[in-house]
């Protein structure tokens, strides 16, 4: 029986992934410092015996010693743009001193870890669609750099503990997701339309709503973490999302139909550095995971809107 540490393992994606990691037959060692994560996210899971929930912050050092951990999982970073700025000094801190106490603890159990990474890398894209080769266009100063530049300082240091250490590294550059543990006040634009839909409260754009994203449904991007993690010998960086590209108006329109709201939309002003498109290439996930995504984001619309009936309305 492998175990598998997964920091951030309260958090929508983190949950989601302890599940999946239990049905699987695995031990798992969940930490998180509960800023941005929730412990319901998890209720279902703390009586089980392969189960354990630690609250710990990864800023600060872990041992872990009386265990023999497999595999380590790091998705410890708030990741809507609202709770990433609201502290950005804490932020940081998470993807340098966070990730190298990680680094530090794989390196000490000999353990194989995996970095949720993120499309931010690419900053606002001036390529389309974005393929793993391109190096992004990222601001060194602006209000999503304690992010952006944070994960791509992450990255750096996974590749650098493998040069160093002969680590055994994967990296996931995971793209806009949704579903069901989303946190009803997160800031992101599913769960902020959906819950506006909801209330029949208005439906907020920020900007004329042209700029895209392309949104994958939880279970899919779950799904590619899990493959990657255990591929034998491909390490990545590889993209993980849904290639589907819609316009964030166009999302707007489909999140009142299938509630049948009665919201009106209002236009906001653009938050500074938002990215004008985002679209994932995927060819090398497909290629070295046989990944892609099978939901459509109809569909994981209808199971993300039933979610949100049960928590806010
Ligand atoms: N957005 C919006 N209204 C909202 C929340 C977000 O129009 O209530 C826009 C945001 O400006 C961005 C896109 O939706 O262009 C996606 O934002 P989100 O915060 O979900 O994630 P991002 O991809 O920017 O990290």
């Amino acid at each position: 029986m492998k175990l598998a540490v997964v920091a951030g393992g309260a958090g929508f994606l983190g949950s989601h992934l302890c599940d999946l990691l239990i049905k699987e037959g695995h031990k798992v060692v969940c930490i998180d410092n509960l800023m941005t994560g929730h412990k319901k996210n998890i209720e279902h899971l703390l009586d089980h015996e392969h189960f354990t929930f630690l609250n710990h912050d990864i800023i600060n050092p872990i041992n872990l010693d009386n265990y023999v951990i497999h595999h380590i999982y790091n998705l410890a970073c708030p990741a809507s743009p609202v709770h990433y700025q609201d502290n950005p000094v804490r932020t940081i801190k998470a993807n340098t001193l966070g990730v190298v106490n990680m680094l530090g603890l794989a390196r000490k159990h000999k353990a194989r870890i995996l970095q949720a990474s993120t499309s931010e890398v690419y900053g606002d894209p001036l390529e389309h669609p974005q393929t793993e080769e391109y190096r992004g266009n990222v601001s060194i100063t602006g209000p999503r750099a304690c992010y952006d530049e944070g994960k791509r300082v992450a990255e750096t240091l996974f590749c650098d503990y493998k040069r160093m250490h002969n680590l055994e590294i994967r990296i996931m550059r995971i793209f806009n997701t949704y579903g069901p543990r989303m946190a009803e006040h997160d800031g992101r634009v599913v769960s902020n339309f959906i819950v506006q839909a909801l209330k029949n409260e208005p439906i907020t754009i920020y900007g004329d709503g042209s700029q895209t994203r392309s949104f994958c449904y939880v279970s899919d991007l779950i799904d590619g973490m899990y493959k990657l993690m255990n591929h034998d010998s491909f390490e990545g960086p590889v993209n993980i999302g849904n290639p589907d590209e819609f316009t964030i108006k166009e999302l707007a329109d489909l999140v009142v139909q299938k509630t049948g709201s009665k919201s009106l939309v209002t236009y906001n002003g653009l938050p500074q550095d938002d990215p004008k498109k985002r679209k994932p290439n995927i060819s090398l996930a497909k290629e070295k995971l046989e990944w892609e995504p099978k939901v459509k984001l109809a569909e994981g619309l209808d199971s993300t809107i039933e979610y949100f009936k049960t928590i806010c309305c």
